[in-house]
């Protein structure tokens, strides 16, 4: 399909749209760029056009990649007592709740911020990959219910408010600084505002399956 075309919806895509909520069967209508189809029952979003091509969405998830490898790797905030300067990472926190005896949280804090972030990039990342070409990747079907399953799981814009609550808080006892991590999460913060506004179920009409048989 030609990325450049007003509408979404290539000729070869199936006539007919089941709603995910209320299993009403619409008649599909090529949409313009910018529009939405809503079931006429329930009001759930069918499908949106935003126009952005897989290449671009690609782009996005790579840059999220390194924002998110610097968001860990990096220190988050440096805090100072009487002179003495401490920085601490992602790690030193989940560290520091760990022997400090919450291990659940130090396990959920590991989970949302780490674990389920990182797979949903390279989940995502994988299946552009091919999609940018059309193509379905290996195991397509089973990433794109994993994918629909870690959503709620990724939980980084909770994390930057909670920290940013917690510096203005600190800051009434130690001297607290900011450091580069804080900045890396805020950017990831924006990523990931702009990821949930798109679509992804419309990887299935965009994409083909190498392996079934092409349609005449
Ligand atoms: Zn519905």
């Amino acid at each position: 399909m030609d990325a450049s075309t007003p509408h979404c919806i290539d000729t070869t895509a199936p006539a007919l749209l089941i709603c995910e909520h209320c299993d009403t069967v619409h008649r599909r209508h090529p949409l313009a760029r910018g529009e939405v189809a809503e079931c006429a029952r329930c009001g759930a979003v069918l499908e949106r056009c935003r126009g952005m091509p897989a290449k671009t969405m690609l782009a996005l998830v790579l840059t999220a990649l390194v924002v998110f490898v610097q968001a860990t790797l990096w220190p988050i905030v440096t805090l100072g007592l009487n002179g003495q300067y401490v920085d601490a990472t992602l790690w030193d926190m989940i560290h520091m709740m760990w022997v400090d005896h919450s291990q659940v949280v130090a396990v959920l804090a590991a989970g949302t911020l780490f674990v389920f972030p990182l797979g949903k990039i390279l989940i995502l990342g994988w299946l552009l990959m091919y999609a940018r070409n059309g193509r379905r990747a290996p195991g397509f079907r089973q990433l794109m219910v994993a994918l629909h399953h870690l959503g709620p799981w990724t939980m980084s814009e909770v994390f930057v408010l909670g920290a940013l609550v917690s510096i203005v808080k600190a800051h009434l006892y130690f001297d607290v600084l900011p450091d580069p991590g804080i900045y890396a999460y805020g950017a990831l913060m924006l990523l990931i505002t702009v990821f949930a506004g798109i679509d992804l179920t419309r990887l299935w009409d965009e994409t083909r399956d190498e392996h079934a048989e092409e349609l005449p």
